[in-house]
C-alpha cells in the first residue's frame, strides 16, 4: 500500500460526514462534555437512547482534569464512587466515607465509556443558541469553536433533538439563553436564580434535587443545577456531579420508557 496524502484528506471528511451527518436529529443534545454530562450520555446511550455531546473545547472532560488546584485528584463519597468504578478507574478508601481516584484517569475512562456505550462527542464546537417550537427546545445551534474565538462573521447550523441537556458547568450557558429570549424557567423566580457561596455537604445533596427539567424539554445536570437553582457550589468534590448525570438520564430513559 502507498500512502496518498489527499486520501487521508478523503478519510477524514468521509467519515466525519456521515459521523455528523448521521447526529443532524438525535434523541438528545448534551451541552458540553463535563463529569455529569459523560456519566449522561453513557447511561443514555447504554438505555438505547442516541446521545450527543458537544464540547467547546478540544478535550471533553471539563473541570475534572485538574482535580483541586490543579493538584490532579479528585475525592468522591460513598455514593459517587460506584460511577467510577463502573469504568475501571482505581478508587481508594481514604477512611471516614471519603474515596480518592486520579482525575486524568477519571475524566480519560469517563470519555471512552461514555463513547464505548455509544454516545457520539464531537469536540472543538460550541452550541450559541437554542431552537424553540410550540413551547419547548426542540434542538441547538453550533458553530466551530474557533469561529467563535476569532470572531469570524460565520453562520452556525442547526441540529434537531427532543431533548437538550445543559452541562456547561457554572455559567450555564444553555439555560441563560432561554432566560434571555424566553423567560418563564421552572426556577423559583422564572429566571436563573445564580450560584451560592460555598457549602460542600449541601452543595453535594443539592447538585442531584436540582437535576431538573428547567424548561419544556431541557434539562439541566453537574454544577449548572445549582447555578440555575441557586444553591451553593461545593469545591472540588465530584460525586454530585457523577449522581447529577446519573440522575438525568434516569428522567430521560424513564419518560421514553427505555
Ligand atoms: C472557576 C471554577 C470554579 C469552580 N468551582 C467549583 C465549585 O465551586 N464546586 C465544584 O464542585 N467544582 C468547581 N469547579 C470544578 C469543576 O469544574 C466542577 O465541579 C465540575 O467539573 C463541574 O462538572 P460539570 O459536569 O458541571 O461540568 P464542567 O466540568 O464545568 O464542564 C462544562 C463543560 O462544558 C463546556 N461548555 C461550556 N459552555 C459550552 C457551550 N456553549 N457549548 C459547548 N460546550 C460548552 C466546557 O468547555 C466544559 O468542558 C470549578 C471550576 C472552575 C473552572
Amino acid at each position: 500500500m502507498t500512502l496518498d496524502e489527499v486520501e487521508v484528506t478523503r478519510m477524514i471528511l468521509n467519515r466525519f460526514y456521515r459521523e455528523f451527518s448521521s447526529s443532524l436529529e438525535t434523541d438528545v443534545v448534551i451541552v458540553g462534555g463535563g463529569p455529569s454530562a459523560l456519566v449522561a450520555a453513557r447511561h443514555l446511550a447504554k438505555g438505547g437512547i442516541r446521545t450527543v455531546v458537544f464540547e467547546r473545547k478540544l478535550s471533553p472532560g471539563g473541570g475534572m482534569w485538574g482535580g483541586g488546584m490543579n493538584f490532579p485528584v479528585i475525592v468522591v463519597q460513598e455514593e459517587g464512587r460506584e460511577e467510577l468504578i463502573e469504568v475501571g478507574v482505581d478508587v481508594s478508601d481514604e477512611g471516614g466515607g471519603y474515596y480518592t481516584a486520579d482525575s486524568v484517569e477519571a475524566a480519560s475512562k469517563l470519555i471512552a465509556a461514555a463513547v464505548s456505550a455509544g454516545a457520539r462527542i464531537f469536540n472543538a464546537m460550541t452550541v450559541e443558541d437554542v431552537v424553540i417550537r410550540e413551547g419547548r427546545i426542540d434542538g441547538v445551534v453550533i458553530n466551530w469553536s474557533a469561529v467563535d474565538v476569532a470572531g469570524l462573521h460565520v453562520d452556525p447550523v442547526m441540529v434537531r433533538s427532543k431533548y437538550v441537556i445543559d452541562g456547561t458547568g457554572h455559567d450555564c450557558e444553555v439555560v441563560r439563553v432561554v432566560e434571555r429570549k424566553v423567560g418563564n424557567l421552572n426556577t423559583p423566580s422564572g429566571k436563573v436564580e445564580g450560584e451560592s457561596s460555598m457549602w460542600s455537604e449541601l452543595a453535594e445533596k443539592l447538585t442531584v434535587e436540582n437535576t431538573i427539567e428547567v424548561y419544556p424539554h431541557l434539562y439541566v445536570t453537574g454544577m449548572a443545577c445549582n447555578a440555575v437553582m441557586g444553591a451553593p457550589r461545593m469545591g472540588p468534590i465530584f460525586g454530585g456531579m457523577l449522581l447529577s448525570g446519573r440522575r438525568v438520564a434516569e428522567m430521560i430513559l424513564e419518560r421514553e420508557g427505555a
